[in-house]
């Protein structure tokens, strides 16, 4: 056998005996709270559209109306002809909501963060980030070249002392999710801003999880009052705001460097036109209505509750992902299943998405519930947890 087909079999082999071969689920309408998968119709408990907004009638209507006027994609990327006013009217919108200058949308989250930290950060750079920064920060670093300082999950003493061990070091940088995908706990931002200050770094925050849900929708830095102290704040259209698209918002000179040297902005083409209009019509909903978001963290609240009383670890959650920590691989996925039997659909996520021994069934509120799902799941996950 070829060599390199040789050591994929031999990884794959490895991958199953660990029990973390993913597969892609045979899901075949994830449509509103319910999808079906294998035949069974399962409350969705999985997916990060936590205020169902996927299935808006304003974002649909906003989506078709765009679809009809400029058809089903913008042609280029951005910086040849796949620009047009509904980027311009987003992004000035988007400032405004986030409290800066400028803001610039990208394809998908993922690439908004290879651009980031490729752009601000070069081998000369050192940045300082949480241990449990989502992957694509990881990527971005990695793509620029940058010397990563991983410090402890939200342990900021042990930040700050990487801090001043490097404090000779004029090029800085820390960068974190502000509310944690797998742990759904939040960064202490306001400390994160001191930090900042005393060592002369930039600091860059995700907001992928936090933006519909914190700050009346704009997100944890603003529920903080920090928004302004922080250099760039991203985020994306794909999750509380159920569209897709990525978006950096911060000052004007650095988002101009970024349309400058952002190479995932560069050579990628723009979003459909239609993707770009439903994500407006989702940055209106949210600010104008934060009830939803409020609702949502109040269900996580009173989920968390039960989950404690019962003597299961949350990791701290304090916001709509709840995770139950588990441990093993197997187990998580047999709980899995049995959830499924039960009619719930949740994630199960193991590592290296989570670190080793940490497998944990992850539940992604969603503010649609009615209180007799919200109650179905209470009672059907407790039990399912202690049998
Ligand atoms: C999902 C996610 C992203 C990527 O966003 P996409 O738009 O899905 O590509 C980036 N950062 C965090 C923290 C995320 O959870």
């Amino acid at each position: 056998m070829n060599p390199i087909l040789q050591r994929i079999t031999e990884r794959m082999d490895g991958f199953a005996k660990e029990g973390r071969l993913r597969q892609l689920p045979a899901i075949s309408n994830a449509r509103n709270k319910y999808l079906q998968l294998g035949g069974k119709t399962l409350l969705n408990l999985a997916s990060n559209d936590y205020l169902g907004l996927s299935s808006s009638p304003i974002l649909a209507r906003a989506a078709r109306a765009a679809l009809e006027e400029y058809g089903t994609s913008s042609g280029a990327s951005r910086l040849v002809t796949g620009n047009n006013s509904l980027y311009s009217a987003l992004e000035k919108e988007l400032a405004a909501c986030k409290g800066q200058e400028a803001a610039l949308v990208f394809s998908s989250g993922f690439t908004a963060n290879l651009a980031l930290m490729a752009s601000l950060a070069d081998r000369h750079t050192l940045v300082f980030s949480d241990r449990l920064n989502h992957a694509s920060i990881l990527d971005g670093i990695t793509l620029s070249g940058a010397r990563q300082i991983r410090y402890r999950h939200n342990d900021l003493d042990h930040l700050a002392e990487l801090l001043n061990r490097h404090h000779a070091c004029p090029y800085k940088l820390i960068v974190t999710d502000s509310v944690f995908s797998m742990d759904g706990d939040l960064a202490d931002l306001q400390r994160l801003v001191e930090l900042k200050h005393q060592h002369d770094c930039l600091l860059v925050i995700d907001e992928a999880h936090a933006t519909g849900i914190f700050g009346q929708g704009r997100g944890l830095a603003h529920e903080l009052g920090v928004a302004q102290e922080i250099d760039l704040q991203m985020g994306t259209f794909s999750k509380a705001l159920g569209s897709f698209g990525g978006y950096v918002a911060g000052s004007r000179s650095l988002i101009d460097y970024l349309i400058n040297t952002g190479r995932s902005l560069i050579y990628t083409t723009g979003l459909p036109p239609a993707t770009l209009a439903a994500n407006l019509a989702a940055l209106r909903l949210i600010q104008e209505d934060p009830a939803p978001g409020l609702h949502l963290r109040d269900l996580a609240r009173q989920l968390c509750e039960h989950l404690q009383e019962q003597g299961f670890a949350t990791a701290g959650s304090c916001s709509q992902i709840v995770p139950v920590v588990i441990g093993t691989n197997t187990r998580v996925l047999q709980l899995q299943q049995r959830l499924i039997t039960a009619g719930i659909y949740v994630g199960a996520i193991r590592p290296p998405t989570v670190p080793q021994g940490t497998a944990r069934l992850r539940i992604a509120l969603r503010a649609d519930l009615s209180e007799e799902e919200f109650n179905r799941l209470t009672t059907t996950l407790l039990e399912v947890l202690c049998a």
